[in-house]
């Protein structure tokens, strides 16, 4: 630990014990550390070993079945079978840990880009920097909502509370406490506090911690909780009706071990073996297309979720609107002001003052000592440092004429009572130069400093004034002061500062709409979403938003947050409208409003930006946070957190979402289609008693597993969306629902069976085959067997196709638009070239090139597919 000691002069520390002389480190001495001492970043954490994974993969539930299935065929003299179905275990380890090391590396990514932004001072000047940027010595600024990123001496402590339940599991909020050490991964959750850094990255305590933690195990996520259900449930439907084959086959009195032949087939040809990684990979491609978007996922279940969001509730400041404010009105009593122009610069030729310009100067004053937010230039150019509403008060300062600079330096600030969303205002204590004295001064939401005023003309002018400024759609701010005489005690709390104020005023500020909302709103309407506008600020500000960009519809509630019902299924009544405004609304009010419309079956999503907007995010089913405003408290809460702050960039990750489902959905219809052709075959040998041979063996079977169904499943778990996916209601549900089953087991699956099975029996009438003849085992059969092998092949191909739209067929919606779909088609064809033509692998499958008309009836398989699709599309179109 180095700090204290050294001189200002060489560009190092200034001593620690007077806060108000630390100045910080300057530029140079940060970058010279930062090349010394690394990275303010924490080790990587260290995963499984990757052999390990890979062993898990041979080992999971499905491969243990499999294990037992070659076991089996082991026992029952099967060497062949046994080895086929070890290699398939192998193959789909191989190729399921190749997904999940995809889908590994894209979560790692997207974790990378969380923004950590931190407020530190250096050269003497607040300043935001990359958390992973922050050296020894450097003086963190800390304030409600930051999460710490360092360890650190705190040198100035304003009421800090912190919540260290990372680090020690306590949830309740604590005080800095007499080491006046703070922990890098803990939260200030309330009041402020200025802290030295004494240790960054792997050396802090939280990578000492954390490298305990890394493998203990997450909880499981809904949507893995669902696929095990689906897969499981498949699982013992292929166990039990491998059993029962068993049963049959022995019963009919085949040898006990073609009786395990069976069992196996039908086992393996049920069991859904790629499903889980390639339903990882599709959402972590999902979360990839959505950061793309701005839109970052903070893990994979939340793509899904998304998907099926149901109503939105989004607050205004920065999501509706661009958080680009200005102060353009100015009311003193005695005194108003013009101001134009925009951003921060302090440009004098934009001002008109009328009447008494000192009550003016003073309100603008006071508005911007009363805050940390400032107007800052940097190289030429004015931009917000901290609170941009705070920075559009410094700059109002600026632009009225008043040396706010001059002012800081001369009237040292002793005490800060930071903002809460539930007082709606603040307060700041400033040493009153000479007299000794101090000055208190608030500033807030216009009504609540009016109420701390003593009632009179001025008050009454004033409400009036900040009516007509609301109706325009302004923000505004009231400001007021007290005088404390020299001597007088500092108010120890908010409460006691903030009474038997003088009003100074209020200020009206601008921020304009985000243009892209109205088209966002648009767009979620079209999608059957509701969309909330629930917000701090004053109703009529609030309303004028809401008409602005299109949010507020006639006959949604408009509501107060005071106003709102106590009982939560009153509430859910009252809020589950398009357009509804909640204005002057409390975190406590986001969070029953949350839960008052999951009560109702809504999927909400649900923005927050306020250290107390946790427990509101995480009791909706999507929790939204901003990524450049908003605090790190409110990001670590979120599923999803957006990096340009933009509502319209909610319903793109919607958009994403509901992609992502339908193709989750999409290679499910496709996986479970073959299943259908596959287990036929078994079907009609014991329905005929054994009479009618078995069209497709086993091994075929494995190799159409593998051959066919990984690569076009993946190709469709990967499909870009379309542009029709916001077109309609959210496709919330089961991911195997009534469409998926009907599809895959009633109409597809059926039509490849019967198409497999017609090739199959033409193969026989090909080589002189009547019906009522015995069948003819050897060649024929093996060509006979080829010929089902290659119809099943193709009508998987055609189903590919088919399932890439839920709607449209495949010459309407296009062939291209997949690549991997189409070099899966290659692939997949040159693998049935292989399986029919090379000599051994032939005969290991036991099937051969089939004859010419089983050929033909083979080929069929595509456009059966299509005309069956087209007409289950088509009938659904048309509402039936
Ligand atoms: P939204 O929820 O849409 O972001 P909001 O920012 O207005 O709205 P809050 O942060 O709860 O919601 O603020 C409530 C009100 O308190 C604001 O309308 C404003 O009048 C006042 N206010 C907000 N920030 C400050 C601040 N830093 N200092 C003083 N008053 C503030």
């Amino acid at each position: 630990m180095d700090n204290a000691d050294s001189t200002p002069t060489n560009g190092d520390l200034v001593p620690l014990r007077d806060h108000r002389t630390n100045s910080g480190l300057s530029a140079d001495a940060a970058a010279q550390r930062l090349a010394r001492d690394g990275r303010n970043e924490l080790p990587a954490p260290r995963g499984r070993p990757l052999v390990v994974q890979f062993v898990g993969q041979l080992f999971h539930f499905f491969a243990v079945m499999l294990w037992v299935a070659a076991v089996l065929a082991w026992f029952a003299d099967l060497p062949e079978l046994a080895v086929a179905i070890a290699a398939v275990v192998v193959i789909n380890a191989v190729f399921a840990f190749v997904q999940e090391q995809r889908s590994a590396k894209a979560s790692a990514g997207l974790r990378a880009l969380l923004p950590r932004q931190v407020s530190v001072r250096r050269d003497g000047q607040p300043t935001a920097v990359d958390a992973a940027e922050v050296v020894i010595g450097d003086v963190l600024l800390l304030a409600a909502g930051d999460r710490i990123c360092a360890d650190a001496d705190v040198v100035l402590d304003r009421g800090a509370r912190l919540d260290t339940s990372m680090l020690t599991g306590e949830s309740e909020a604590v005080g800095v406490g007499p080491s006046g050490r703070v922990d890098a991964g803990t939260f200030v959750v309330d009041g402020e506090a200025e802290a030295v850094v004494v240790a960054t990255g792997a050396a802090t305590r939280l990578a000492e911690i954390s490298s305990l933690t890394t493998n203990t195990r997450r909880p499981e996520r809904p949507l893995t909780a669902e696929l095990n259900r689906v897969v499981r449930t498949i699982s013992l439907v292929a166990v039990g009706v491998g059993l029962a084959f068993m049963g049959v086959s022995l019963a009919i009195g085949t040898s006990r071990s073609n009786a395990a032949v069976f069992a196996i087939g039908v086992t393996v040809a049920l069991v859904p073996e790629g499903l889980l990684p390639t339903v990882t990979l599709s959402l972590a491609i999902g979360a990839q297309r959505m950061v793309r978007d701005n839109a970052l996922v903070r893990h994979l279940d939340a793509v899904e979720t998304l998907g099926s969001t149901t109503f939105i509730c989004t607050d205004k400041t920065g999501t509706l609107t661009q958080n680009r404010m200005v102060a353009v009105e100015l009311w003193a009593p005695g005194g108003v002001g013009h101001l134009s122009g925009d951003g921060y610069g302090p440009d004098a030729s934009s001002r008109e003052i009328v009447g008494d310009a000192s009550r003016v100067d003073e309100l603008v004053r006071a508005a911007a000592r009363c805050g940390t937010g400032r107007a800052v230039c940097r190289a030429g150019e004015w931009t917000a440092f901290g609170d941009p509403m705070e920075a559009a008060l410094d700059a109002a300062a600026r632009r009225v004429g008043v040396d706010i600079d001059g002012d800081r330096a001369q009237r040292v600030e002793q005490h800060r009572f930071p903002f809460d969303s539930n007082r709606k205002r603040m307060s700041t204590i400033v040493a009153d130069g000479a007299g000794g004295g101090a000055e208190i001064m608030v500033k807030g939401a216009a009504e609540s400093v009016l109420d701390a005023c003593p009632s009179d003309a001025t008050t009454a002018a004033c409400r009036d004034a900040a009516a007509a400024m609301t109706e325009r759609g302004l923000r505004v701010i009231g400001v007021a002061r007290r005088t404390l005489p020299a001597g007088a005690t500092v108010p120890a709390s908010a409460a006691e500062a903030e009474r038997e104020l003088e009003l100074l005023g209020v200020v009206g500020l601008l921020d304009p709409p985000r243009p892209a909302a109205v088209d966002a709103l648009r767009r979620c309407r079209m999608a059957g979403i509701k969309v909330a506008m629930i917000t701090g600020d004053h109703p009529r500000t609030a309303a004028a938003i809401g008409d602005q960009v299109g949010l507020s519809l006639a006959g949604a509630p408009q509501v107060q947050g005071a106003d709102l019902p106590l009982d939560l299924t009153e509430l859910g009544e009252l809020v589950d409208h398009d357009g509804v405004v909640i204005s002057r609304a409390t975190p406590e009010d986001k969070l029953r409003i949350a839960m008052a419309l999951r009560a109702r079956g809504h999927i909400v999503a649900m923005t927050g930006d306020g250290v107390n907007d946790g427990p509101a995010m995480q009791a909706a089913n999507i929790g939204v946070a901003m990524g450049r405003s908003g605090t790190d408290v409110a990001r670590e809460a979120a599923d999803l957190v957006l990096l340009d702050d933009d509502f319209a960039t909610i319903v793109d990750a919607v958009a994403q979402g509901r992609a992502t489902f339908l193709n989750v959905r999409r290679f499910l219809t496709y996986h479970l289609t073959d299943n259908v052709a596959e287990l036929t075959p078994y079907v009609c040998w014991a329905l005929s008693g054994g009479r009618f041979p078995l069209a497709l063996g086993v091994m075929q079977i494995l190799a159409l597993d593998i051959g066919t169904d990984t690569l076009s499943a993946t190709a469709l778990g990967a499909e870009p969306p379309s542009s029709g996916v916001l077109a309609g209601p959210p496709v919330a549900g089961r991911l195997l629902n009534r469409t998926v089953a009907l599809r895959a087991f009633a109409l597809l699956g059926p039509t490849e069976a019967t198409v497999s099975m017609a090739a199959f029996v033409v193969a026989f009438l090909a080589s002189g085959w009547r019906p009522g003849d015995a069948f003819p085992g050897g060649d024929v059969l093996a060509g006979a067997a080829g010929a089902a092998f290659f119809a099943v092949v193709l009508g998987q191909k055609a189903n590919a196709w088919a399932c890439r739209s839920a709607t449209e067929t495949p010459w309407r919606h296009g062939w291209g638009g997949n690549r991997l779909l189409l070099v899966a088609a290659v692939f997949e064809g040159l693998f049935v070239l292989t399986c029919l033509l090379v000599g051994p692998v032939a005969h290991v499958l036991d099937q051969r090139w089939p004859p010419w008309p089983a050929l033909v009836v083979a080929m069929s398989a595509v456009p059966a597919v299509w005309i069956v699709d087209a007409a289950f599309k088509r009938r659904r179109h048309n509402g039936g």
